[in-house]
């Protein structure tokens, strides 16, 4: 066998150099060793068992929780000339027949399958009757009890280390904290194999987080400013309002699907094929959406409700720019989100434990929320990373936010809500600080209040990003039954007696931030005006390519190989081979093609 780690990277994949640890974890399986690798989304775990399966003889086994990707990985495994095949429920007899023969006859170079299925005594006969080059165990968190994607059949694959001693594994997950990666080398017998541990960065995605105020013209002008045609999803916490999102965005001239639990399956179906299938449809989902998507190009990810914690928020922003391409996260959020996560977890049942670390969870997306520095230093702090400098990629980095100290406002606020019985909500507490004239105030006789208009000196919205802040701060608790209604804590005492001071975060204008923060870098995969007609024509010889086939676009090219052949104007199927993304087999397949549509344009 005459391949290469390098040579296969090049002429199959059609990438010039390694990544990060690729090198060294290819090297380690190649040499028949184990490993466990933990590497962020879009770190390119997948070419880390890709080659070595290509190198070594026999097939790589790949094990994964997530079926209905299977059909997709694939396919994109023979438009690179890969012999991939799969095993799992969706298959009729025949095809696992023919599967399997192809196995036998040594004539699939990758085999994916899932654990269910693997762990099937006649499965295991079928394994070790066949020659393998590697077992890869992929979403190797999933042996975690700790997690979210706990399965228990992930428990019991073990098994591979004593059945096929032989035979090298490795473990990836994009998972980060250091219980889960214990429990991966304990349970998967994984402990004296070497730990590829990269960072947990996701350099290309902006974070942005802005308090909301008109939400929808927010994200109107968020997507009108920098999101040209491209795809993205949009969270909400409601299927109600998930619908309505999506209904105005249609009507706003946008590409809007929706998707959530209480639609048709088919509709769902449907729905997430255009989403992959299509190029710039807007997602507007419940959390119920994206796992298991495995689109490279989604641009960006805005969320219109708060998320309950730092690691949903990072899992759902995680699904813009898998290509590695820059996206933008964007988080909107405002009073009413701290108000009703609050209530939610105060009426959470479950044991006062479980409701003190949902707590303390939630605790840590409003201080991510509210904090004056590097947004992505916080995260990355969060899961155990350390970030030497701030970011210079965030909101916060992008246009710094003064803080201001705010003890005297803090004060006049939180003796406002002892003076009104802490039983009303923000509106009210708003209303008597400002002193205005309403009849409800008159009716509880808060107008002759002490604290009655003595805080004209701030807008209506200044004193609610105060109140935002107090609750989010743990300053002032939401009553969790009724209306909303606040009152102190403990934490207030020293406040109000003068002992300690409060500096709060000063709310840059959204007209400008919520779409602004970005205008210092190029919006992704942007291009000049001058070479429009030239990239839409090669989007269009790639969408006609991938729908003669039934195929997503991105399998074709990525953006970033259409980007990149875009700079280089191949003249020849020599210079197309150059391009980033071009291995052999697409060449064959699709050279000419693309080498017309430069033709057309000289
Ligand atoms: P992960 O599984 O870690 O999320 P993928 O394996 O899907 O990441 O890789 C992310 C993207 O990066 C893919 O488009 C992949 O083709 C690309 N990629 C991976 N390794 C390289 C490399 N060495 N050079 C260029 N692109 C790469
Ligand atoms: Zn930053």
């Amino acid at each position: 066998m005459t391949a290469t780690p390098h040579s296969v990277l090049q002429h199959t994949f059609g990438y010039d150099a390694f990544r990060g640890d690729q090198e060294a974890i290819i090297n380690t399986l190649v040499g028949g060793g184990d490993c466990l690798v933990l590497m962020p989304t879009g770190g390119g775990k997948s070419l880390c068992y890709q080659i070595p399966a290509l190198v070594r003889p026999g097939t790589g086994v790949v094990i994964s929780p997530l079926i209905a990707l299977m059909q997709d990985q694939v396919n994109a495994l023979r438009e690179l000339g890969v012999r991939a095949g799969f095993l799992n429920s969706t298959l009729s007899f025949e095809a696992v027949r023919d599967t399997e023969n192809a196995l036998l006859a040594g004539e699939l170079d990758m085999l994916y399958i899932a654990p269910e299925r693997l762990l099937q005594e006649r499965t295991l006969d079928l394994l070790s009757r066949a020659q393998l080059a590697l077992f890869a165990i992929d979403e190797a968190h999933c042996v975690s009890q700790w997690g979210h994607d706990f399965r228990a059949d992930y428990l019991k694959l073990n098994i591979l280390a004593e059945r096929f001693p032989a035979v090298p594994r490795i473990a990836l997950t994009a998972t980060a904290d250091a219980r889960t990666r214990v429990d991966i080398q304990q349970r998967l017998s994984l402990t004296q194999a070497p730990a590829f541990v990269g960072g947990f960065d996701r350099p290309n995605i902006q974070y942005r987080i802005q308090p909301k105020q008109q939400a929808r013209q927010q994200l109107l002008s968020f997507l009108k400013a920098e999101t040209d045609g491209q795809a993205g999803i949009v969270y909400c916490l409601s299927r109600k309002k998930v619908e309505q999102t999506a209904q105005w965005l249609a009507k706003e001239g946008y590409k809007a699907l929706p998707y959530h639990a209480g639609l048709d399956a088919s509709v769902r179906q449907q729905n997430q094929q255009r989403f992959l299938r299509e190029d710039g449809i807007i997602m507007v989902a419940t959390i119920a959406f994206g796992m298991g998507i495995d689109k490279p190009d989604v641009r960006f990810v805005v969320h219109l409700d708060l998320p309950k914690s730092i690691e949903a928020y990072y899992q759902e922003t995680g699904r813009a720019g898998r290509d590695g391409e820059p996206s933008t996260a964007l988080l909107l959020y405002g009073f009413e989100d701290v108000v009703k996560l609050r209530q939610m977890m105060a009426q959470s049942t479950g044991s006062d434990e479980h409701q003190r670390y949902e707590q303390q969870r939630l605790n840590a997306m409003l201080g991510l929320c509210e904090v004056t520095g590097c947004r992505r230093q916080v995260l990355l702090r969060y899961f155990g990373d350390e970030l030497p400098k701030p970011c210079g990629n965030c909101d916060t980095c992008l246009h710094p936010v003064e803080s201001w100290d705010a003890t005297e406002a803090v004060r006049k606020a939180l003796s406002c809500v002892y003076r009104t019985d802490q039983r009303f909500g923000a509106n009210h507490i708003i209303d008597v600080l400002r002193g205005s004239d309403s009849e409800k105030l008159r009716r509880f006789g808060h107008h002759q209040l002490s604290t009655y208009g003595i805080g004209t000196e701030l807008s209506a919205n200044e004193w609610r990003s105060v109140l935002r802040q107090l609750v989010a701060a743990g300053l002032l608790a939401v009553d969790p039954e009724g209306y909303g209604g606040l009152r102190l804590t403990e934490a207030c005492r020293p406040v109000l007696k003068g002992e300690q001071s409060v500096s709060l975060r000063k709310e840059n204008r959204p007209d400008r931030s919520a779409s602004g923060a970005s205008r210092s870098r190029p919006a992704p995969t942007q291009v000049d005006e001058a070479d429009q007609p030239l990239w839409q024509a090669l989007r269009a010889c790639r969408k006609q390519l991938a729908d003669e086939q039934g195929i997503p676009p991105f399998m074709v090219f990525h953006d970033k190989t259409l980007a990149d052949m875009l700079a280089r104007r191949p003249q020849s199927l020599a210079q197309m081979s150059e391009v980033s993304g071009v291995g052999d087999a697409k060449l064959e397949r699709y050279g000419d093609a693309f080498l017309a549509v430069f033709d057309d344009f000289r």
